[in-house]
């Protein structure tokens, strides 16, 4: 059995400029644990250019659905871009990645930071049921640059809060927290600053980081994540991976090359 299935494109959103979003059809065998990656492509000279991409989608919908980067000359998303209903695409079976909630210890209160296209994981894990069973508050906090690139996450919540059966149980734990960087907006500022000066836990009403009570998840740009890690790791937080649970988990949004 080949590692690499084709699937069909179904429908494409561009958010902006330099963001865009689709589904594809799911052959009934992909299996994969909300807020993994897995590779996918398409054929340029008959061969496949494959890159990783967070599922977007929680594993239990019937199609994927990618949120994706777009790159001028990046070779595969200055193709990928171009995208339309029907084109097939190429993913790979096996999905895998640390941003899943059972490498992370028990706690209260659990905090999805991402920038950019790394909120992609945390959409796929705040529309798991077994997130609101595990935790208090799901506290989802999305930083971009200008408020445009807030769009995709802003409707998927609207959706959650709205959804039959998820959407009361969302309404009361999840927190949803967008901050821009580089326009007017009602929250302003990187992660780390808002975390350092305490304003991100005065506007949600939440004490500062604990490790005896919070668990993190980081997906963002590579600095971000270095600036994040060193931060909680100050604060004495561990960090989980496949083998062993911890109190913070990261994955890169994207490889610097
Ligand atoms: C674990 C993992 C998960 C990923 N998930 C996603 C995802 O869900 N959505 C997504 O768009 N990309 C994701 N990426 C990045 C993706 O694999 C590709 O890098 C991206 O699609 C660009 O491909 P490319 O061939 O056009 O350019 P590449 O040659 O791959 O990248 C060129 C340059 O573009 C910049 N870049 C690449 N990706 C991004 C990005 N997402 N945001 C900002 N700058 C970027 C980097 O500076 C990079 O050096 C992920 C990467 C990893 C390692």
């Amino acid at each position: 059995m080949s590692n690499l299935m084709e699937e069909r494109v179904l429908n494409v959103r561009h958010w902006t400029d330099r963001l865009f979003s689709f589904t594809t059809s799911r052959d009934a065998g992909f299996r994969f644990r909300n807020g993994e990656f897995t590779m996918i492509g398409i054929k340029v000279e008959g061969r496949p250019l494959m890159r990783a991409y967070s599922v977007v989608s929680p594993n239990y919908e019937e199609t994927l659905e990618f949120y994706s980067i777009k790159v001028p000359d990046g070779p595969l998303t200055s193709r990928l871009q171009h995208l339309k209903a029907g084109d097939p695409i190429i993913i790979g079976r096996k999905a895998t990645g640390t941003l899943v909630i059972d490498n992370l210890n028990p706690g209260a209160n659990l905090y999805l930071l991402g920038t950019g296209t790394g909120l992609a994981p945390f959409l796929s894990i705040i529309r798991d049921p077994q997130t609101y069973d595990r935790f208090e508050k799901i506290v989802l906090i999305h930083g971009c640059r200008q408020v445009s690139e807030l769009a995709y996450g802003e409707e998927m919540v609207a959706a959650l809060q709205a959804h039959e059966f998820l959407g009361e149980e969302a309404k009361v734990k999840l927190v949803y927290y967008p901050t821009v960087t580089r326009e007017p907006f009602r929250n302003q500022g990187r992660i780390t600053t808002l975390m350092e000066s305490g304003k991100l836990f005065a506007d949600i009403g939440l004490p500062p980081l604990d490790k005896a009570r919070d668990r993190v998840m980081l997906c963002g740009s590579p600095q971000m994540m270095v600036d994040l890690k060193n931060r909680l790791t100050a604060l004495d937080f561990v960090e989980g991976n496949h083998g062993e649970a911890g109190d913070f988990v990261l994955e890169k949004a994207f490889a610097e090359r």
